[in-house]
């Protein structure tokens, strides 16, 4: 389907879970943000009954966000009930890669077809502080456990924080020695309306966006950098659906409502 500016919309972002288990320090404080109470959160019926409408309705790309998808208990058999629906051409997730050793061999046989990993140094002390949590070596598990599996291709999302040029060549040597294709992200600020193009990628291109996004809640958004939602809950799954697609802005703004750790970028 089209939006009013004839932009093909075909990609459905869902994030299941406003959880993380990692604190990184440009997407949220140290002590973490008020979570959703769980009968907030959608079940995994609202949201695979949603993603079956969207599909008839000219969605054809789903990507799985977060927060951290792979802390949503059950979140194997969600990709396994999405990678059934007929019209999915492309079913994928954004990771952190904290848990993907774990699960990597199970997404790719419930039917996963890729993965993004954010990964925006590989020096093990300047990945703890900027994740204030986070262990370098889970990830690098994570991505062998990926490869292995056969999960074709696994992307690198480095978010540009003022690393050192050092820093960036040998994350882009990783990246090449392992064929990760490795894209960079300029720090993105929801409430002041800074963004700009994913390099190497398709997001923050407004022109041609294709994308909406499904939140935890039941928010429907029709753009990233705006404080647009229409709840399935709410208004049903069609009317929320439709409302989006025709109040899609032509450009993104602001959004001041909205956290990335909710809204899964
Ligand atoms: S800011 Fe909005 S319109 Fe622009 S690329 Fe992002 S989601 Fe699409």
């Amino acid at each position: 389907m089209y939006d009013r500016f004839n932009r093909k919309i075909n990609y459905l972002r869902i994030s299941v879970t406003d959880r993380c288990n990692l604190r990184c320090t440009y997407c949220m404080p140290e002590g973490g943000i008020p979570l959703l109470d769980h009968q907030d959160i959608l079940s995994f019926e609202e949201i695979v009954e949603f993603t079956r409408f969207a599909v008839k309705k000219g969605i054809s790309k789903v990507r799985l966000t977060g927060g951290e998808p792979l802390v949503r208990k059950g979140i194997v058999g969600l990709v396994n009930q999405l990678a059934y629906i007929d019209g999915i051409e492309d079913l994928s997730m954004t990771t952190n890669g904290i848990l993907l050793n774990r699960f990597a061999a199970e997404l790719k046989e419930a039917g996963l077809n890729r993965i993004n990993i954010s990964l925006d140094t590989i020096d093990t002390d300047n990945y703890c502080k900027a994740t204030r949590t986070g262990n370098l070596s889970d990830v690098l598990k994570g991505i062998e456990a990926a490869q292995s599996a056969g999960l074709e291709p696994i992307k690198v999302n480095c978010v540009l924080m003022g690393q050192s040029d050092e820093e960036i060549n040998k994350l882009k040597a990783f990246c090449s020695e392992r064929n990760l294709p490795l894209r960079f992200i300029h720090q993105m600020n929801l409430k002041t309306g800074e963004f700009s193009k994913v390099r190497g990628g398709d997001g923050g291109n407004c022109a041609i966006c294709n994308r909406i996004r499904l939140l935890p809640n039941g928010d429907v958004k029709p753009c990233l950098f705006s404080d647009l939602a229409f709840n399935i809950r709410e208004l049903g799954i069609e009317e929320a659906f439709n409302m989006a697609i025709d109040e899609k802005p032509r450009a993104g703004t602001y959004n001041k409502s909205g956290t990335f750790s909710r809204i899964g970028g």
